[in-house]
């Protein structure tokens, strides 16, 4: 049975109840429920589970697990939306909530800051006649122009990567909501902690889980958070028929993340916030771009939105050499490409993430060739920011 704390308890007391399922056995931790199908009592069973699945039962782990369950319910709680569906990734989720609710013909506004895979999902979709227009995710003139009576969608990624602009959420979603176009967030950045996301008016809230959710860099895993009718009725006949289910390991790593997530994205953007002021004063950096500091141009809008800064900087080292010189000297920070893992990630965009694109797309985005983009770890703050002070230094 499943058992729900009530909705006014705080989030951090929610992450570490809501969505959980006991068994007979009625059990502490959550249990992992390692099976792909379910076993009926009789023929008669089978055949009315197949024709209407009651809230605690299931069919097979494509369409739903109980531990899966537990995350999703989980989730859907700390987001504040009705429902939400896991999948095996948070590529599965964009490709899942955008393919889902198009059809050839319909228009989908988006902002160009965008992971390259998630460009990859929109240049898919426009190869099966969905028209697509970009626009500045930063600039609501933009918006306003290419939203038009009949768009189907606005998709955004609310901070984007790497460079940490800000989508104004309630502004984006007042436009949208205006013609009935729903709103997309990959939220990725801003977390569900720091998220906010349905409340500024976000209609579906994609996330890879493989980022700060799980928190340590084990498993990927993403999920859809939305109303009942979209998780259920729109977005989940597409998932279960195309395969996109989240393994149920990986669903009860995402599940326990989620119960400490809060403490450690408060702690890791404190440190960031550190972290983002000391690089600030050193003369090895010619620009740190963190929502936190004053000097980020949207840093009233991601203190309303989100309350905080986040954990990802980025800081230009002014050229690829200084920027190698730094990472090949860290000690503490690792060179890798996630992020919201508990270890520091140092990455260089542009000859990792970003090496798809032209140098000009790469330069209009703000991808300069001496940028790093580091994910703020678990790590004593002090330790890190000597360890960049002397991997800077050298
Ligand atoms: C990592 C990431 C994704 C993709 O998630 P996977 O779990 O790697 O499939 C999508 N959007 C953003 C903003 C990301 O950072």
């Amino acid at each position: 049975m499943s058992t729900d704390p009530k909705p006014q308890l705080h989030p951090r007391t929610r992450a570490v109840h809501a969505g959980t399922r006991r068994s007979q056995y009625g059990e502490m931790a959550e249990a992992l429920f390692m099976t792909q199908g379910f076993a009926y009592d009789t023929a008669e069973q089978a055949e009315a589970r197949f024709i209407n699945v009651g809230p605690d039962e299931f069919i097979y782990a494509r369409y739903g697990n109980p531990t899966s369950r537990m995350f999703e319910d989980r989730i859907a709680s700390l987001e504040g939306t009705e429902d939400a569906f896991a999948t095996a990734s948070g590529m599965a989720a964009v490709n899942g909530a955008l393919m889902s609710m198009v059809k050839p013909g319909d228009h989908i506004v988006s902002s160009s800051a965008l992971f390259g895979s998630c460009l990859y999902v929109l240049d898919l979709l426009a190869k099966f006649g969905v028209e697509i227009s970009y626009v500045d995710g930063t600039d609501l003139d933009q918006w306003k122009a290419a939203i038009r009576p009949g768009t189907k969608a606005v998709f955004f990624e609310s901070m984007s990567n790497p460079t940490l602009q800000i989508v104004d959420i309630a502004g984006v979603a007042k436009l949208a909501h205006a013609v009935g176009a729903l709103v997309v967030a990959d939220n990725v950045f801003a977390t569900p902690t720091f998220s906010n996301a349905a409340e500024q008016g976000a209609d579906v809230i994609i996330y890879s889980t493989t980022k700060h959710i799980d928190g340590a860099g084990r498993a990927l895993g993403g999920v859809i958070c939305g109303t009942r009718d979209f998780v259920r009725n729109v977005a989940e006949p597409y998932l279960k028929h195309t395969g996109a289910a989240i393994s149920p390991f990986n669903a009860w790593l995402m599940l326990n993340g989620l119960t400490t997530m809060d403490l450690r994205v408060r702690a890791m953007a404190d440190s960031a916030l550190q972290v983002a002021t000391a690089l600030e004063s050193l003369p090895q950096i010619s620009k740190v771009i963190y929502p936190g500091l004053a000097s980020h141009p949207q840093h009233t809008l991601a203190a309303r939105q989100m309350g905080t800064g986040g954990t990802m900087i980025a800081a230009d080292t002014g050229s690829k050499d200084a920027a190698f010189r730094a990472m090949n000297r860290l000690e503490v920070a690792k060179i890798s490409n996630n992020l919201g893992d508990a270890k520091t990630i140092v990455t260089h965009p542009t000859t990792t993430t970003h090496q798809r694109l032209s140098e000009e797309a790469r330069l209009a985005l703000g991808i300069t060739p001496g940028l790093l983009r580091i994910s703020v770890g678990l790590e004593h703050p002090e330790d890190l920011i000597a360890d960049l002070r002397q991997a800077l230094a050298g």
